[in-house]
């Protein structure tokens, strides 16, 4: 495709499939189509920024290979690890400060 190439309609969804570093299961976070991609980006790189935005959507896993599914949830990214709403929510809980965890206090919380 050209850039002086007319596009007529719109990609309207963009979801990538992650696997949770806690427990292995899978969510989905949507990509925003229109979003501005920062010089350099990979489309990884903007799942990982779309797990960081936290929207994290349940996925039916059912006739896979590896059916787990994690729940709903605010997603994040803490110390590389990409993590599924029910491991935040555990790792936020063990941290009682308004700050990060530490990688120690991650897999504490998430017992790996
Ligand atoms: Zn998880």
């Amino acid at each position: 495709m050209s850039a002086s190439e007319q596009i007529r309609g719109s990609v309207l969804d963009i979801t990538a499939r992650v696997e949770c570093g806690g427990c292995g299961g899978h969510f989905r976070v949507n990509i925003d189509p229109a979003g501005k991609t920062p010089e350099g980006w990979t489309i990884f790189d903007k799942a990982v920024d779309a797990v960081r935005g936290g929207d994290a959507v349940r996925i039916n896993l059912s006739g896979q290979a590896n059916p787990k599914s994690c729940d709903d949830g605010s997603s994040s990214v803490q110390h590389g690890w990409l993590l599924c709403g029910a491991c935040t929510r555990k790792v936020d809980d063990a941290v009682e400060e308004d700050r990060n965890a530490t990688a120690a206090e991650i897999e504490r919380a998430l017992e790996v």
